[in-house]
């Protein structure tokens, strides 16, 4: 029977220990593609393409594998999609698995992702089948690593491979243990169909092209489906897999991964996470869904042209198609115009949804600086909810602020410990626990206010331990905290966009600095253009842009063509993310400048 051939399985990985370099292997030893075809990367290309609108999302292979026992084997190889590893969307393809490869880089062992993504993996009861990726490094320790896979993880690693994806060493051993040690899906075929929408993208002929793991039953071309989160109906228009370029079938049946587009035009229809069945044949329960996400984070986010606005309102509608994390919503400001606060679960979200705006629609944008949500009591008692720094009510209509404060684990090896404390303790931490995890690494538990993380945290840590700090942390609740909203103004006017919240320990020299900061970085005008911090009606600090020199090359000295060049370029390119507010060009860093600071 077929199912007993197919095998359904993830890769899962720390970044940059190898999870691409892997799977690209894996396709090359069971020749999904022609040896002329292969090239570095070829999950991540696909990508690519599809981010330039040629093909479709593509995040789960089918691949044929002719095992040592002389079967032929189907495996599903579902990527984690292909931006960042976001642990939920790692979650949500790890739900159409029965396993997992959980590469680990032999020179770096364990790290904070790695541990994440297992815990993932076990949630989902996925079959963990660990790799001990890079043997081919001199650094190479893959005794301690396989030390450590069962010491902090705690699951079996003496049948770990040791591989380099790199070489080529190990693969064939990874395939074996897959046909051995993935289970083989179970499911009912002759149940009635539910199936798992795991990703989605918008194809604009064949509408929303949804991703499914098929748990129960069949699904064929030209029946009726129903989505079980709304009920709405569709008709199959084609199902198929990816192999990787898109191959259509006559149906899928339990245990299988592919596609179904169902000429679904309206995006808003199909969820993530939701069960789709048959209109005259049910299922009775669906899936259990996917958790409900919350944003934590949020920013403004305007078009450069504001001709563009219509168009960042649908781009954001399709990308959380399939990231139902994001979220949005109209908003106006004084200095920007027409724009949106979107929500975002970090600032890792924030950057990859920025990015993709550009990159795959084509957007200019300014985004503002990132805020918390904070949490005001009114004088007259009301208790409003404050999500733009520039919406906090007049200091004197504020009884008192609560700002959300995070448990932050940060691992780090011994040596940096103390660096890390230092900065834990500066960014208004309270300590709470320190445990090794061994001989190397600790474990360093603060309580701090997310706010804090947000601004340089992670950039200060990174510096801090030379790049081998991890972090993770979670919201723990509220808390009230000596909070002031902290005003910049241009030419005597406030700029909404610039406004901040910020401790009151910290108000004036932050003030002081932004003021200094934005002076480096707004370029001059026509025109001299006074720069003020203000908090309440009191300023706290002054300076000026001076006005504009005509040529910015005039300084330099007058053979050095490249350089002359170079700096043309910069400016060409600081031009397209400009944003005029009144008569004064402000460029992106400007509204990013209250993130990096000392
Ligand atoms: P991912 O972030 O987990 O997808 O990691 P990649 O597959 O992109 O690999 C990260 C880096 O490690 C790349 O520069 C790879 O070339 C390199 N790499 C991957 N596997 C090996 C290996 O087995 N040995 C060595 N030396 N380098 C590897
Ligand atoms: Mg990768």
């Amino acid at each position: 029977e077929r199912q007993k051939r197919i095998r359904n399985f993830s890769i899962i990985a720390h970044i940059d220990h190898g999870k691409s370099t892997l799977a690209d292997r894996i396709l090359q030893q069971t020749h999904s593609v022609a040896d002329r075809d292969m090239q570095a990367q070829l999950l991540d290309s696909m990508d690519l393409e599809r981010e330039r609108g040629i093909t479709i999302k593509l995040n789960a292979i089918e691949l044929t594998y002719k095992a040592k026992d002389g079967e032929d084997y189907i495996f599903h190889l579902i990527d984690t999609p292909g931006h960042v590893d976001f642990t939920y969307e790692v979650s949500r393809s790890l739900a159409a698995c029965e396993g997992a490869l959980l590469v680990v880089d032999a020179a770096q062992g364990i790290e904070a992702q790695t541990l994440a993504n297992v815990y993932l993996a076990l949630d989902n009861d996925l079959e963990i089948l660990p790799v001990i990726n890079k043997i081919d490094l001199p650094a190479a320790d893959p005794e301690r690593v396989q030390f450590e896979i069962e010491d902090i993880i705690g699951i079996d690693a003496s049948e770990a491979v040791h591989a380099s994806a790199k070489s080529g060493i190990g693969i064939e051993e990874i395939l074996e243990q897959i046909v051995e040690k993935v289970p083989e899906p179970q499911g009912d075929v002759d149940a009635p169909l539910k199936a798992l929408i795991f990703d989605s993208a918008y194809d604009s002929y064949r509408g929303v092209v949804l991703n499914i793991r098929v748990m129960e039953g069949v699904i064929r071309p030209g029946e009726r489906m129903k989505l079980m989160s709304n009920g709405k109906e569709f008709e199959v228009v084609e199902v198929g897999i990816f192999s990787p370029s898109p191959i259509q079938r006559d149906f899928l049946m339990a245990g299988d991964v592919g596609y179904v587009t169902a000429n679904i035009k309206t995006i808003q229809d199909t969820r993530v996470g939701d069960t789709i069945t048959l209109a005259n044949n049910p299922t009775e329960e669906a899936l259990p869904g996917y958790r409900k996400l919350n944003p934590m984070v949020y920013a403004g986010l305007y078009p450069v042209d504001s001709s563009d606005y219509n168009d960042l309102r649908e781009s954001l509608e399709r990308l959380q198609l399939n990231d139902a994390a994001l979220q949005f919503e109209p908003e106006t400001s004084q200095a920007l115009g027409f724009g949106y606060r979107t929500g975002f679960l970090g600032l890792l979200h924030m950057d990859v949804i920025q990015e993709r705006l550009e990159r795959e629609f084509g957007l200019d944008l300014i985004m503002t600086a990132p805020s918390v949500i904070y949490e005001v009591v009114k004088t007259d008692g009301e208790t409003i909810i404050v999500d733009n720094p520039s919406m906090m009510p007049d200091n004197t209509e504020v009884d008192k602020i609560l700002e959300p404060y995070v448990k932050a684990t940060i691992m780090v090896p011994n040596d940096y410990v103390g660096a890390v404390m230092d900065l834990c303790e500066r960014k208004r931490g309270n300590f709470l626990t320190m445990d090794y995890l061994d001989e190397y690494r600790v474990n360093v538990v603060y309580e701090m206010p997310m706010a804090e993380i947000i601004f340089d945290f992670f950039d200060k840590l990174k510096s801090n331990t030379k790049g081998y700090a991890s972090l993770e942390y979670e919201v723990i609740g509220y808390k009230q905290s000596n909070l002031v909203k902290l005003d910049i103004l241009l030419n005597g006017e406030i700029i909404d966009a610039f406004s901040t919240i910020v401790h009151r320990d910290f108000a004036f020299n932050r003030g002081k600095e932004l003021a200094s900061k934005l002076k480096e970085i707004i370029p001059r005008q026509m025109f001299e253009i006074p720069v003020q911090a203000t908090i309440g009606n009191k300023v706290i600090a002054r300076t000026t842009i001076k006005a504009y020199r005509k040529d910015v090359t005039a300084k330099l000295y007058g053979g050095d063509v490249s350089r002359r060049k170079k700096l043309l370029e910069k400016q060409k390119e600081g031009k397209k993310r400009m944003k005029s507010v009144g008569s004064v060009e402000i460029p992106q860093e400007a509204f990013m400048a209250v993130l990096s600071m000392d």
